[in-house]
């Protein structure tokens, strides 16, 4: 481990007093190591201070004094992928998010990243909140031909894994646009200028009326699966609402540390949703839903929001959990014959420990085998915008989990989060393997239309 700078003597904290890690948090850990095995930076490397226990004990020094704010000491931080699985594992009940969150929070304030650092992030939120910019953004893969591959990593083979070096710098620029490149799905114009009504009626008898967060990256990127959404629910007896005037809700700037844009695009989305009138808030991103469930705390601090934020995040439901909550299935399921592997999303099981719902829909449709997958708690590497900030770490983990995929054989892959499928494709990509990636709720809007898959 490359150890921070500590300065005893002259006493520097690494963070100030607006918002820092809380001491009585960080104080719950106990050391006793049980959250090391899940945790993919420390599975990767094997380095203490990139696990949770030393994460945890590196905001400790920050706080009183024994750490500052320096390069080293914020590699840590960034190598983290915000995946919770340490959360899982930990049997005294360490309440990683918010310490992970409020460090991160510091360091985009206080820290000077670099100027090639600075420029892609900026990059990233210039664009991937505003689906209106994403999609002039994304126009030019359209032409892309098809069959087309995306461009490989131009990294030396001997440089290709992040773990052959303690010291991990920050990656450049290009190396991340490349990263980001890589990632790119298929793009067609259709996708691009698909829109789902504001709308949609359930078929008969109404059981609910929901409202459905369309997304900003799902909804340029993944239309079909918000289509496959609104099919569903309206099947099985849901009004759906899906807000034309939505945006972001968020998620992308709360995981990376930027919590007074992760502030404003809350209280952007829960106006949205009140206006609604909604019962519920289906959403079928796994990130953005753990995220809106923490509107609560987003905005604890703030008089005028913190109760709309509390009532908003109490209606937010992953779709699986809608699905599960409304009972009894309406709608006829059609037998599809498929063995498919389901990918725990780590902002669904880890941070909303949503494990049974998903599968349990999967299971309602005939004829549907789950296959296990190994290290199932282990990160894909996706992890919000993890997989184009540091894409070392995040092309390793998607690797080792497009093997394990493969060794199970499965039909086909099923999670619920966007990031996870681009990441995992890619992977099988890189690994010459042909995977069909889908949404569960996909997956169970083909059983109900009596497609193939
Ligand atoms: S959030 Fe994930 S990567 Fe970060 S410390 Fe916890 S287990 Fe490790
Ligand atoms: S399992 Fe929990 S208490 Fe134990 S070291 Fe990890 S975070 Fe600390």
């Amino acid at each position: 481990m490359s150890a921070p700078q500590v300065d005893a003597a002259r006493g520097a904290s690494a963070f100030d007093r607006h918002h820092p890690p809380q001491r009585a948090l960080i104080d719950t850990c106990v050391h006793c190591g049980f959250c090391l095995p899940t945790c993919p930076t420390y599975a990767l490397w094997g380095e203490e201070m990139d696990s949770p226990r030393g994460r945890i004990y590196l905001m400790s020094a920050g706080l009183d004094g024994r750490a500052e704010m320096t390069a080293p000491l914020v590699r840590h931080f960034d190598a983290c992928l915000g995946c919770m699985a340490c959360v899982t594992a930990c049997p005294s009940g360490v309440q990683y998010s918010p310490l992970i969150e409020a460090t991160r929070g510091q360091i985009e304030r206080r820290y000077d990243r670099s100027f090639g650092d600075r420029l892609f992030r900026w990059l990233i939120f210039t664009l991937f909140p505003f689906p209106g910019r994403l999609r002039i953004a994304l126009a030019p893969l359209a032409l892309r031909p098809a069959g087309s591959v995306a461009p490989r990593s131009r990294l030396p083979a001997n440089r290709r894994r992040a773990t052959d070096s303690v010291e991990r710098s920050t990656p450049g620029f290009f190396t991340r646009l490349r990263a980001m490149l890589e990632l790119a799905p298929p793009i067609t114009w259709r996708g691009l200028t698909a829109r789902i009504p504001e709308r949609t009626a359930a078929i008969g008898a109404r059981r609910r009326t929901v409202g459905l967060l369309t997304g900003c990256v799902q909804r340029v990127v993944f239309p079909h699966v918000n289509a496959a959404t609104v099919r569903v629910l309206a099947a099985e007896g849901c009004d759906v609402v899906a807000p034309a005037e939505q945006g972001c809700c968020g998620a992308l700037a709360l995981h990376a540390g930027r919590l007074d844009e992760a502030r404003a695009l809350a209280r952007r989305t829960i106006e949205v949703f009140e206006r609604a009138e909604v019962e519920q808030i289906a959403v079928n991103a796994a990130g953005c839903g753990s995220s809106m469930k923490e509107y609560g705390q987003l905005l604890a601090d703030d008089p005028a929001w913190a109760e709309r934020a509390r009532a908003c995040a109490a209606r937010v439901r992953d779709v699986s959990e809608v699905i599960a909550e409304l009972g009894e299935p309406r709608a006829r399921r059609h037998p599809m014959a498929i063995k498919i592997a389901y990918h725990d999303a780590c902002h669904l099981a880890h941070a909303q420990g949503v494990r049974q719902q998903p599968r349990d829909l999967l299971r309602s449709i005939p004829g549907v085998e789950l296959v296990p997958l190994a290290e199932p708690d282990i990160c894909c590497g996706s992890a919000g915008i993890y997989n184009l900030v540091e894409p070392e770490p995040a092309r390793d983990l998607g690797d080792r989990k497009a093997m394990h995929v493969e060794a199970a054989a499965p039909d086909g892959v099923a999670t619920a989060n966007a990031g996870c499928t681009l990441q995992i494709a890619a992977a099988a990509r890189r690994r010459g393997t042909v995977l069909t990636i889908r949404h569960p709720i996909e997956i169970l809007d083909a059983s109900l239309r009596g497609a193939n898959g």
